[in-house]
C-alpha cells in the first residue's frame, strides 16, 4: 500500500514525503479511506502505531482552506499530546496552509481565544479547556465537521468522561467521529454508541 492509492492531493503527498512518512501503517491504510469517505470510526490502536497520522491525514485533505471558522475539533487527555497533534496537523497540512491551534488548561484564555479566532482550521485541546471556549462563545461549533476523541480510555481515567459528553452535545450531528482508544471499558462503549452514526470497527 502507498499514500498514492487513496485520494490525497499533491500537497499532502508532498508534505508525507518531506515527514519520510514512506508507507502507510496498518492503522493508517484502514482509517484513512473510511474517513475520506466520512464514515465514523472506533479504532483500537496503541501510541506508536502512527494513529495521530491516521486522523490528521484525511482532516488535512477534508477541511476547506477558504472557510473561517473551525471545520475539525480534536480532544486529547493532556496538554503534550494536544500539542503534540497541533504540531503533526500542521506539518501535514503545511502546503495547503492548514493552520492549528492547540488549547489546555494553565494558558491564558485570551490569548487562546485570539488564536482559535485567527481562521483556525483545526483546533486540538483538552476536554475541560475546550468546554470552557464553547461556554464563553470562542469557539464557533457550526462549521465543525470532524471529531476525534483520541486516547478515549484517558479521558475517562483521568475523569474527563463528563465534559467529552458536554463538548458533543453542542457539535452539530452533521459530522465524522472517529474514536481511538487503546482499552475499551463500558464507559468508552458508551460513548460510542450513543455518539457516533454506525461506526465501523477497526482492531489494530
Ligand atoms: P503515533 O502512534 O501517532 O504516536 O505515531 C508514532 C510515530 O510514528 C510518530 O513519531 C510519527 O511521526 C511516526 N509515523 C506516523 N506515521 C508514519 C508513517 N506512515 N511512516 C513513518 N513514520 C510514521
Amino acid at each position: 500500500k502507498h499514500f498514492q492509492d487513496y485520494s490525497l492531493s499533491p500537497e499532502i503527498l508532498r508534505a508525507l514525503d518531506s515527514l519520510q512518512y514512506n508507507k502507510p501503517t496498518e492503522v493508517q491504510q484502514k482509517v484513512i479511506p473510511l474517513v475520506l469517505e466520512k464514515h465514523d470510526v472506533v479504532v483500537r490502536s496503541q501510541t506508536g502505531s502512527g494513529k495521530t497520522a491516521a486522523y490528521a491525514i484525511p482532516i488535512c485533505e477534508l477541511v476547506e482552506w477558504e472557510e473561517n471558522k473551525p471545520q475539525a475539533l480534536i480532544l486529547t487527555p493532556t496538554r503534550e499530546l494536544a500539542v503534540q497533534v497541533k504540531e503533526d496537523i500542521t506539518n501535514i497540512g503545511r502546503h495547503r496552509r492548514i493552520k492549528a491551534a492547540a488549547v489546555y488548561g494553565k494558558q491564558p484564555i485570551a490569548i487562546q481565544k485570539t488564536e482559535i479566532k485567527q481562521k483556525t482550521h483545526v483546533v486540538v485541546g483538552t476536554p475541560g479547556r475546550v468546554l470552557d471556549h464553547l461556554n464563553r462563545g470562542n469557539l464557533a461549533t457550526e462549521k465543525i465537521r470532524y471529531l476525534v476523541i483520541d486516547e478515549a480510555d484517558e479521558m475517562f481515567n483521568m475523569g474527563f468522561i463528563d465534559q467529552v459528553e458536554a463538548i458533543l452535545r453542542e457539535l452539530s450531528d452533521n459530522r465524522v467521529t472517529m474514536l481511538f482508544s487503546a482499552t475499551f471499558p463500558d464507559e468508552v462503549k458508551a460513548l460510542s454508541t450513543q455518539y457516533m452514526k454506525t461506526p465501523i470497527t477497526i482492531e489494530i
